[in-house]
């Protein structure tokens, strides 16, 4: 079962209350891809990046043992550049820059050894591009979908399309009030799944995540981090992790979801420890793991014969 990821290969400027940096690896399929490549592979990136990138980071990915054949090198312009600062709490950002340089002609063309994938993430990217990719996708298994509020104020109609073709939708609360113009999270998840997706994902930032599914909804714990540094990329990583491991385990089922829910916030918790992808760079197993045991304990609540009246 191979994992296809599509989405923004980036260079990011970025500001927080506890440093700079000017110029990083970062983009929407890189985070996701970087992560994913923990739990599954084979793992295969479609995007497009210009003149400017460097070996070195094109190693990094290599590194990781990522699929690159779907990668196009454009070499009549620079690769897409962002830059944001955050505010004292993080949980806000503001966009300084946008500079869509190669992104702006890219047309995505899957390979033919991709063509077949079964789980394919359609990472931030204009939902039009997001369509075009799942035209030439097979059959895949499941399809999950990352946008922003960018896109829902600027290409409705197109998001409404791939919106429709998709399975799990993961997005953060304000763009769930704002994509279903319901300010309660339970009826705008309501509303949403009624536009295409089956499981919806909101994600809270720091106060952590909810699930939607069929008649049911799981309320993930936000894990206390100590050293958060930069939370760029901390939404792609979740939504790599989500799917490295229903990829992994190849189990689609409610329950299994959870699990892939905490695999996801874990894998966000390592994210912002550092600038960029940095920290998902050097991860192991055995970190993953016990991240995810904590993340159990985190909620759990001991059961015992009387503890309801
Ligand atoms: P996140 O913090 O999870 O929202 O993702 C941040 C990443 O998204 C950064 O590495 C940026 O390069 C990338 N990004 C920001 N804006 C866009 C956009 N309009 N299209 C595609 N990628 C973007």
């Amino acid at each position: 079962m191979s994992i296809l990821v599509v989405g923004s290969v980036a260079y990011d400027g970025i500001e927080t209350p506890f440093g700079k940096v000017d110029r990083i690896l970062g983009g929407s399929a890189t985070f996701i891809s970087i992560t994913a490549s923990y739990f599954h592979s084979p793992l295969q990136l479609v995007g497009v990046v210009g003149h400017d990138f460097a070996e070195e980071d094109l190693n990094k990915l290599k590194a990781r043992d990522i699929d690159l054949e779907g990668l196009q090198i454009d070499n009549s312009g620079r690769t897409f550049f962002w830059s944001g600062r955050y505010h004292f709490d993080l949980n806000n950002r503001d966009t300084l820059d946008t500079q869509l340089n190669v992104f702006e002609k890219f047309d995505p063309v899957i390979p033919a050894s991709y063509q077949n994938a079964k789980v394919v993430c359609l990472g931030n990217i204009a939902p039009a591009l997001q369509n075009k990719v799942l035209d030439q996708i097979e059959t895949p298994d499941l399809v999950i979908l990352d946008t922003m509020n960018f896109w829902i104020e600027g290409a409705r109609k197109d998001l409404e399309v791939t919106l429709n073709r998709v399975d799990v939708l993961i997005i953060n609360d304000s763009e769930a009030r704002e994509l279903s113009g319901e300010p309660n999270l339970v009826k705008a998840a309501d509303k949403i799944r009624s536009m295409g997706p089956d499981t919806l994902i909101i994600k809270k930032g720091e106060h952590g995540a909810l699930l939607f599914t069929n008649g049911s909804i799981f309320s993930a714990p936000a894990y206390p981090i100590v050293d958060i540094f930069d939370p760029t990329g901390a939404g792609d990583t979740f939504l790599g992790g989500f799917a490295g491991w229903l990829a992994r385990s190849g189990d689609f089922s409610d329950e299994n979801f959870r699990r892939a829910v905490i695999y996801g916030s874990a894998m966000a918790s390592f994210c912002v420890e550092k600038f960029g992808p940095e920290r998902l760079l050097s991860l192991t197993a055995a970190e993953i793991n016990e991240r995810y045991t904590e993340f159990r304990t985190l909620s759990e609540i001991p059961v015992q014969r009387e503890d309801t009246f």
